[in-house]
């Protein structure tokens, strides 16, 4: 897995591009247990970043990732801005230390993970993004270097998305409706799917 400029500027489109045509479904989601913003909250964000997309595709994968999560903390708002922003800024952090991909691959996501996890005081279980990323994160640990990685962190984040809908949440807006939050599939945790897929998408088809 290479991460040319090309291919770092094709994943930021895809990955914004989804996010964007998925803001009625997270809107949805967001109406179910939350507030209702995080649709619009995440089109907001992505729309920012493919206004910089020219910018980002431009600079070395580290810069383009803080970059990207400053953009992110500085347009999504709500709970999940500053956490997505996190994310790619600790990632980015992460990939300026080690530049050794995809061999480092899982301990850069790590970090972006740990960085959401200690921002959100939130652990999995808790009904978040973090019950996707926690997952995918342990696919990437034991699959890097596998042929079929790809796939299985896409059948990952699916699962992983599906099994928030059981469960009660006890972070964020979600946590206020106690167990009326089960039976839904949390907004972050599907967006953070959404996001995963698209680089995955994106990965497959330039292989
Ligand atoms: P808000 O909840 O402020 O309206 P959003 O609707 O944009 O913000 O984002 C909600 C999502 O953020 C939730 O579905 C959940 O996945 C995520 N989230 C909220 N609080 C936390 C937290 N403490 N840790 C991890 N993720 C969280
Ligand atoms: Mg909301």
């Amino acid at each position: 897995m290479s991460l040319e400029p090309e291919t770092l500027k094709t994943l930021v489109r895809a990955a914004a591009q989804q996010v964007i045509a998925s803001t009625a479904e997270l809107t949805a989601l967001d109406q179910a247990i939350g507030d209702g913003d995080h649709g619009v909250n995440m089109k907001r964000g992505f729309e920012a970043v493919l206004g910089k997309l020219d910018t980002i595709g431009a600079l070395p994968p580290d810069e383009a990732l803080k970059t990207i999560g400053k953009t992110l903390v500085m347009t999504v708002g709500g709970a999940s801005g500053p956490l997505y922003g996190s994310f790619f800024m600790a990632a980015g952090d992460a990939l300026s230390q080690s530049r050794r991909l995809p061999d480092d691959l899982a301990e850069i996501f790590a970090c972006g993970v740990g960085a959401v996890s200690a921002r959100g005081r939130s652990q999995p279980g808790e009904k978040t993004m973090l019950d996707v990323l926690f997952p995918v994160l342990e696919t990437l640990r034991a699959a890097v270097g596998n042929p079929d990685l790809i796939e299985r962190v896409r059948m990952t984040a699916t699962e992983a998305t599906a099994r928030t809908a059981p469960m009660q949440a006890t972070k964020g807006r979600a946590s206020f409706l106690g167990q009326r939050s089960i039976g839904h599939v949390d907004p972050g945790a599907r967006s953070s799917c959404v996001l995963l897929h698209a680089v995955c998408d994106t990965l497959e088809a330039r292989q």
